[in-house]
């Protein structure tokens, strides 16, 4: 017990450390016309996940009064789906993502998990819920194995490893001289995009929350990772309801549902065939991203014809 309680409460001094420094910029934000920090209710409680639905129901949202960016958005996430939302870059997609992780309240309507509003619960218990690979991870200047175990600071070794193995991280340590022991960071050893991801995924593994955010988490990569990582994020997703926020179509074909944003709305929504045959938004963002990746295949194609 004592082993838990002390890395825990670091990081409760870490976060008021944050919050202390909010509170300063908080006034600004003000003057901005920004969103005020969010606080739990009075009577707030703890979040119940029992099957892992999630809904966005009717919503609006703007970062400042004057531009709206949500309208109207609206969908649910079964228990143990995967949902993915693709659409150009500004369209609102990692918007949906804070909103659900309660960075910020939506204007109009509602985000439930098993019918509870989420500004009816603990901010902790809503984040301890929800495991996120973000578009660009966070390393601490500490040992890779510190790093790994902040998914779960109370995890044993062999829980550390094993999530290392499973996010295909292993041979990448062992070709380090110090291994686990590597010191990475700022001051330390740079990690590429896609190590720094695979900590991410690890992280995610030993946390093991119910629900999932993947924001555009292979985007950094080179193809060839890109597979690796796929198959790494594809088990963490099994049986878990995930949230994909997608670049790179050919990733996400699999989901149980794809939403088509455009301009803070859902355009579209369907499976990859439905939408393919639909021919509207995601058949042409199908169409040309399958042929700047076929580009030299095309290239002599069209010298032939
Ligand atoms: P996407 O992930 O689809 O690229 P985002 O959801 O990140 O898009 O952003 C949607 C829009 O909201 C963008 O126009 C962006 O500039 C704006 N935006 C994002 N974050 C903020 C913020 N903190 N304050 C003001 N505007 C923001
Ligand atoms: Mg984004």
């Amino acid at each position: 017990l004592l082993q838990l309680f002390i890395p825990l409460n670091a990081l409760g001094f870490v976060y008021r450390e944050i919050r202390q420094a909010l509170v300063n910029v908080e006034r600004l934000f003000k003057l901005l016309g920004d969103k005020p920090a969010i606080e739990d209710a009075p009577d707030a409680t703890g979040l119940v996940v029992d099957k892992g639905e999630v809904q966005f129901e009717h919503i609006h949202f703007a970062y400042r009064p004057d531009r709206p960016i949500l309208r109207d958005v609206n969908f649910s996430i079964p228990a143990g789906h995967k949902v993915a939302v693709v659409g150009a870059s500004g369209a609102g997609k990692s918007t949906l993502a804070r909103l659900l992780f309660r960075f910020y309240d939506v204007d109009q309507g509602a985000i439930r998990i098993d019918g509870q509003d989420i500004r009816n619960v603990s901010q902790d218990s809503l984040r301890s819920a929800i495991g996120v690979v973000p578009q660009d991870t966070v390393l601490f200047n500490d040992t890779l194995y510190r790093n790994l175990a902040y998914g779960r600071p109370e995890a044993t070794e062999e829980e550390v490893y094993r999530a290392a193995r499973m996010a295909h991280l292993e041979d990448f340590i062992h070709s380090l001289p110090e291994g686990y022991g590597t010191k990475v960071g700022e001051r330390g050893l740079k990690l590429s995009g896609g190590e720094k991801q695979r900590v991410a995924i690890a992280r995610v593994i030993l946390k093991n929350p119910p629900l999932l955010i993947l924001d555009e988490a292979t985007a950094s990569l080179d193809s060839l990772s890109e597979q690796a990582i796929l198959g790494a994020l594809n088990e963490v997703s099994q049986q878990r309801t995930t949230l994909v926020i997608a670049h790179r179509l050919s990733t996400i074909r699999d989901a149980n549902t794809i939403l088509v944003m455009d301009g803070g709305r859902i355009v579209e929504s369907g499976s990859h065939k439905q939408l393919l045959a639909a021919g509207g938004h995601y058949s042409h963002l199908w169409a040309q991203q399958h042929s700047s990746q076929k580009e030299s295949n095309d290239d002599k194609k069209d010298a032939s014809d």
